[in-house]
């Protein structure tokens, strides 16, 4: 297998256009009746929602209405795996995809940002289909067949691990599989002596490095730093500090289980991420409170909820939540790629009103990484009652960096906080923490501190 197997240049190109309206129409309606007819189970979740005739939605609209969103899919899926269980979770996961527990080639989880994993199986047609939704990602930011990825994600069980490195490798793409695990002193010594391009990994683990080890990161001379897995390279001071650390471009991508492929392009403002998966995924944008469609228009913010058009991994559930709430962009990006695009504001989970300004702990992230040096970067969210309300002022814990004086602090709290009340419409109260006294993760980053549960 290679490139030319995955990829489709005119597919591509028609990402984001009208065309492409009339193409997902076509695979939902065609999908929905394929499923009710070969699917016991999906047939009986038809029933459950009251769907008599299949055969008479016809449009995205009609669909939207016979499907209510599934905000909670992790939920709905453990109370639906309890009524049909088959024994196994591998046997229970195939009789909702409709297929046989053979058929599955591999079975990895991905970490979930509240900590309780999230299984995923995988049969030979879903590792074709990442590999089709990836191939266009790679196309767009020309990591091509002759590069060496250096794969710094967490490798064990995680939807960007082996996933990613058997993805790679259907691409043509020779991948170097370090793995978050293996330590920074296996990542410099294997990537000096492969001779490494390019490296994957989450924003926080490139920012480790850059940290810990500046001169190693930045003689590695790597062509790209490809992130994911958190919604760090996106945020303006990150990118910065990333792209300034590795003296190279930086991509922020996201997706690829069930073929979801968003990359962000090269502009140096960044343009939020390029959708180039519309005939793989149906997306849609739902109020987070009331979970009523929003129109899909330039600027729009909500919830989104997908809906694969092809394969299985998603289970065959429509209209779920990603937990995300998403900023849309329809209009032609500047950089001239195809897609309409889309920047992450923040999880549903870790969304936080403070007198009813929604904040992201992301975005604290950004406001903090700009002080770098006279911070750490490192900080903690101190919340006294359950999330998303709190009682202003926002309590955060930063660490002041090496060298910065006692007397110097206050000033600089009261900096951050005016920052803090430009960007974000918050002032918060900030206790200073001593270099270093906060726990480093080398995974994903976790910015709260829940005061609330050691009450
Ligand atoms: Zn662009």
């Amino acid at each position: 297998m290679a490139f030319g197997d995955y990829f489709d240049e005119k597919m591509y190109k028609l990402q984001g256009t009208e065309e492409m309206k009339e193409i997902q129409r076509k695979k939902l309606i065609s999908r929905l009746n394929s499923s009710y007819s070969s699917n016991e189970f999906f047939r009986g979740y038809c029933q459950d929602k009251g769907i008599k005739d299949i055969s008479s939605i016809k449009t995205i609209e009609d669909f939207r209405k016979a499907f209510p969103s599934v905000s909670e899919p992790r939920s709905a899926m453990a109370e639906m795996l309890g009524k049909i269980w088959k024994g196994s979770l591998p046997d229970t996961m195939a009789y909702l995809a409709g297929i046989s527990k053979k058929d599955y080639t591999l079975m990895c989880a991905t970490s979930g940002t509240t900590g309780v994993p999230t299984p995923y199986f995988f049969t030979e047609d879903d590792l074709r289909i990442m590999a089709k939704g990836m191939s266009r990602g790679v196309w767009m930011c020309g990591l091509m067949p002759g590069e060496t990825v250096v794969h710094a994600f967490a490798l064990s069980m995680f939807g960007a691990g082996v996933p990613m490195v058997e993805t790679l490798i259907r691409l043509g793409i020779t991948v170097m599989p370090v793995g978050a695990e293996g330590g920074k002193e296996k990542l410099f010594s294997f990537s000096e002596m492969f001779g490494a391009t390019v490296i994957f990994c989450t924003p926080s683990y490139a920012e480790h490095l850059i940290d810990t080890e500046p001169e190693r990161v930045k003689a590695l001379g790597f062509k790209r730093v490809m992130c994911g897995g958190e919604p760090g390279a996106g945020i303006p001071e990150v990118r910065k500090k990333i792209q300034d650390g590795f003296g190279c471009p930086l991509t922020d991508a996201m997706g690829l289980i069930g073929g979801m492929c968003l990359f962000s392009c090269d502009l140096d403002e960044y343009a939020g991420l390029h959708h180039l998966s519309d005939d793989i995924i149906l997306f849609e944008l739902v109020d987070p409170d009331s979970k009523e469609p929003i129109p899909f228009e330039d600027g729009a913010v909500g919830e989104f909820m997908i809906t694969a058009l092809e394969g299985n991994p998603l289970g065959m559930l429509p209209r779920i939540s990603a937990g995300d709430v998403v900023q849309v962009f329809t209009e032609p990006c500047k950089c001239g790629n195809p897609g309409w695009r889309m920047k992450v504001q923040g999880r549903t989970d870790d969304m936080l009103k403070v007198k009813g300004v929604i904040v992201y702990p992301s975005h604290i992230d950004g406001v903090i990484t700009g002080f770098v040096p006279r911070v750490t970067g490192e900080f903690r969210i101190i919340l006294d009652t359950p999330p998303p309300r709190v009682e202003p002022p926002l309590k955060l814990k930063v660490e002041y960096g090496e060298g910065v004086k006692q007397e110097e602090l206050p000033a600089l709290a009261d900096e951050i906080g005016k920052v803090m009340h430009n960007k974000l419409r918050i002032r918060p109260q900030i206790e200073w923490l001593a270099p270093m006294t906060l726990e480093r993760s080398e995974m994903k980053t976790r910015f709260i501190e829940k005061a609330y549960e050691k009450k």
